[in-house]
Parts: structure tokens; C-alpha cells; sequence
């Protein structure tokens, strides 16, 4: 026997579910909230451990070519609800925010708990029903949902229904992609889900892990030659472990640096490790007379190179090019390094794939199911860590829930 119930299912707890309950709710419309896990927000929760990173405050423009190839299809959503939307929103639950020294805007305080456990309680205030532990497992052939909660299997239908059931990293949080196969069995064309703000392997040596393993490397520039044969250069930080590289300035990277490997098997990336200092200035220095200092130690106190970043050139550079100025001068502006495999995806931040675009129409809904919507990071766009993905999910839910009143009030 089917059910019908309140008038907008949402599946899936999330930032891009949460919002699109509030604007729904706020609107007066009855939402049903459906999350598989005891509670909501759990990858926004963990978002917020390191400093929860809400939106970037660069201007409008640059902060949209962060999108990449999915810049023309998020632009609307975004200039709708954006960077600016989501500080103002943020404030109205009396979480102030601030921005930090690389331009990320953070809330006053960097958790998110405060933030989650205010807008829960204002959701329960406004009356949207949260029924957790109840995951959704696919359509009934008349289009109704089915449920599974405990050993139940409950069917509902509802006048209209917003996916908002994530991405494939971080499965513990409860988003764990495993929606894939349904919606590709009801014809939706979905991109495979990959790793994206990850990590990558370098094949060090032994004594190299050994040695440098969880050491930062700050100030430096990582250039690329990306697909179309264009230098990109980006100065930042990251850090060595013990299988490769990881970081922000990786991450920043890490759609070039998969579809790279993912075209020729590996990406080599170039190091400027001391990009304050030029190409000529370094080989007047290293050109000095070394008199009875070690070989080493002339390095470290003719360029201020030390640990780790001395480190590298070791690892990387013949002894015998070290000791030719010009050709050690070259190794520290632009010394490669090859990057083979991507860390595997349950352990990136974010997952590029999903729906693609295509079967969506500008409101969101799919062309296939109408009344069907979907938001948030199950879609098929990606972005560096700054703050960029969690507004892309608010931005998103918005109009997707916009789009479900306008047709709700058109039928
Ligand atoms: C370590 C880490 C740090 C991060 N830091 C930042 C940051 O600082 N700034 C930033 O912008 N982004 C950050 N992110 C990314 C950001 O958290 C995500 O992009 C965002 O949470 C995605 O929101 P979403 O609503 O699309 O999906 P999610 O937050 O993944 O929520 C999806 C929800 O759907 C539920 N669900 C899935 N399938 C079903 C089903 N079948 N039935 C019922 N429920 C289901 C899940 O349990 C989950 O609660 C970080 C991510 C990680 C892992």
C-alpha cells in the first residue's frame, strides 16, 4: 500500500539537503527529510575539524573559474546564492564570520557544530520531519520510493523528491555512492565518481620516507603543463608522506594532476623551491667559492635551503649536477617530480563525478523523472578545497528547492 505523504521528500542530510529543507519549509511546504544515518551533517561535521572553510571572499569572477569545466553550468545557482548568500546566512544563526589570511572565509570559532546544531534546531522549529535511519534503496514501479528502516521496507510517494545524497569519498559519513546503479538502471547517466582534492604516490626511496615522512614544504610554487599545453603555476604548500604528496596545494592541483596521469599513466609536476630568488641570482650564489665547507653545507648557506627542501634535491638530483651552479641552479627553480596514482577515493575530501548535467534541466530536475530533483556534490562538478564545494552544494540545494516550489505551484 502506498502512502501519500507531506508534499517534498529530501534524501540525504547533508549541506545541499539541509538548505533546500529550509527554503522549501520557509516557503510552506512540508518536508520530509530522509537520512540513512542517526543524525545529519556528518561530512559537514568533519569538514569543520580542521577549520570549517564555509566560502571564499575573492572576487566574483575568480572565485567561478574555480568551477573549471562546470563553470557555465554552476554560475547561475551560484550568483543566486554564492559566497555573499552564505556569510549573510550564517549570520542569521549568530555564527559570525571572518576571513582568513589566504582570502578562505571561515565562521568565528572554525566548527561547525555550533553552526549544525543551530540550523537543526531551527528545522525542527519550522517543522520539517527528520526520519534518520531510513535509506532510500530505489523507485517502485509506479515511481513511489522504497525505504529500508531496520528489517522494514516502507514505500512513499510524494509530489516532488530532491536527491541530495553526496559523493563516494568518506563513506563513513554515510555517502557512499551506492545510489549509482539505481539511477543508471532508471536511465541516468551518471560519470564515474574519482578522487578529487587528494592526495598522489611519489615513489620516494626508503631512506627518503624514512626521513621526511609528514614534513611541510611551505613557500614554494608547483608549475604543470596541463591537457591543452598551458604552464599553470601555483605557489602554496603541501606536505611529504610517506606514499607522496598531499596538501592544499595539491589538492588545488588535483584535477589537472589526475586527468594527466589518467591520459599518460603518470603527471610530472616542477618545484620552485625557492621562488623568491631568481634562476641567475641562485647560480651567482652557488658560483662562490666553496673553500673546506661540505659540499651540503656550502648548499644550505649559500641558498637557505634546509630539511626537507634539501631533502628533495638529493632525492632527485645527481651529486655531480649539484656541483655545476648552473645545473643546480635550474634543479631548485624547476625540479620534477612524478606523480603515479591518486590516494584512493574514500580518502579524498571530495569526489569529482556524479549526475551529469545533461540529464538535468536549469531547475535542477531530471529530464527523465520530472519532479525528481538532484543537488550538491552527487552532481558531476568539482573544485579546489577554499570553501568552493560547500557552496557549490548550498548553492545547488537552493535552486533545486526553487525550482521544486515553482512546480509545485504550477501544477
Ligand atoms: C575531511 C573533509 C574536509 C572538508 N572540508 C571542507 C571545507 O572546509 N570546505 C568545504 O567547502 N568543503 C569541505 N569538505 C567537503 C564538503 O563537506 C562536502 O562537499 C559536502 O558535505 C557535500 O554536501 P552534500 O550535501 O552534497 O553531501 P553530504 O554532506 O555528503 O551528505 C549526503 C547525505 O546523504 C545521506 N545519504 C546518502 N545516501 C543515502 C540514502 N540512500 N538514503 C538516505 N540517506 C542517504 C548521507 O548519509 C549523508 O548524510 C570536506 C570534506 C571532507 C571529507
Amino acid at each position: 500500500m502506498t502512502d501519500v505523504l507531506a508534499q517534498v521528500a529530501i534524501i540525504g542530510g547533508g549541506p545541499a539537503g539541509l538548505i533546500a529543507a529550509e527554503t522549501l519549509i520557509e516557503q510552506g511546504v512540508s518536508v520530509n527529510l530522509y537520512e540513512r544515518m542517526p543524525s545529519v551533517g556528518r561530512k559537514f561535521l568533519i569538514a569543520g575539524k580542521g577549520g570549517l572553510n564555509l566560502t571564499h571572499s575573492e572576487p566574483f569572477p575568480e572565485f567561478l573559474k574555480k568551477y573549471g569545466e562546470r563553470e557555465t553550468e554552476l554560475t547561475p545557482y551560484l550568483t543566486k546564492f554564492g559566497p555573499t548568500q552564505i556569510q549573510q546566512w550564517a549570520k542569521q544563526y549568530g555564527i559570525n564570520t571572518f576571513i582568513g589570511t589566504s582570502g578562505r572565509v571561515f565562521p568565528v570559532g572554525m566548527k561547525a557544530a555550533p553552526l549544525l546544531y543551530a540550523w537543526k534546531t531551527r528545522l525542527i522549529e519550522l517543522g520539517v520531519t527528520f526520519l534518520f535511519r531510513h535509506e532510500w534503496t530505489g523507485f517502485a514501479p509506479d515511481g513511489s520510493l522504497i525505504f529500508k528502516h531496520g528489517d522494514q521496507t516502507l514505500i512513499k510517494k510524494y509530489q516532488a523528491v530532491l536527491f541530495a545524497m553526496g559523493g563516494a569519498s568518506w563513506s563513513r559519513t554515510g555517502s557512499k555512492g551506492d545510489w549509482v546503479p539505481i539511477f543508471e538502471a532508471a536511465g541516468i547517466k551518471v560519470d564515474p565518481f574519482k578522487p578529487s582534492n587528494c592526495g598522489f604516490d611519489v615513489l620516494w626511496t626508503d631512506h627518503f620516507k624514512s626521513k621526511f615522512d609528514g614534513n611541510p614544504l611551505k613557500t614554494i610554487q608547483v608549475g604543470l603543463i596541463d591537457a591543452k599545453g598551458e604552464l599553470i603555476q601555483k605557489k602554496g604548500e603541501f606536505i611529504v608522506t610517506n606514499a607522496g604528496l598531499e596538501g592544499s596545494l595539491i589538492y588545488a592541483l588535483s584535477a589537472k594532476i589526475r586527468s594527466g596521469i589518467e591520459q599518460n599513466g603518470q603527471t610530472t609536476i616542477y618545484l620552485d623551491l625557492l621562488p623568491d630568488l631568481s634562476t641567475e641570482e641562485l647560480f651567482q650564489r652557488l658560483s662562490k667559492e666553496r673553500g673546506k665547507r661540505s659540499f651540503s653545507s656550502f648548499l644550505e648557506k649559500t641558498t637557505g635551503l634546509n630539511g626537507v627542501k634539501l631533502g628533495l634535491l638529493w632525492e632527485f638530483i645527481p651529486r655531480e649536477d649539484l656541483a655545476n651552479p648552473e645545473k643546480c641552479a635550474q634543479a631548485i627553480k624547476h625540479l620534477p617530480i612524478t606523480l603515479t596514482t591518486p590516494h584512493p577515493l574514500e580518502e579524498a575530501i571530495s569526489s569529482a563525478g556524479g549526475v551529469d548535467f545533461e540529464e538535468m534541466d536549469d531547475r535542477l530536475m531530471l529530464k527523465k523523472i520530472p519532479g525528481v530533483f538532484c543537488a550538491g556534490e552527487m552532481l558531476d562538478w568539482e573544485a579546489p578545497t577554499g570553501g568552493y564545494l560547500i557552496t557549490a552544494c548550498f548553492a545547488t540545494g537552493v535552486a533545486a528547492a526553487n525550482g521544486i516550489l515553482s512546480r509545485l505551484k504550477h501544477q
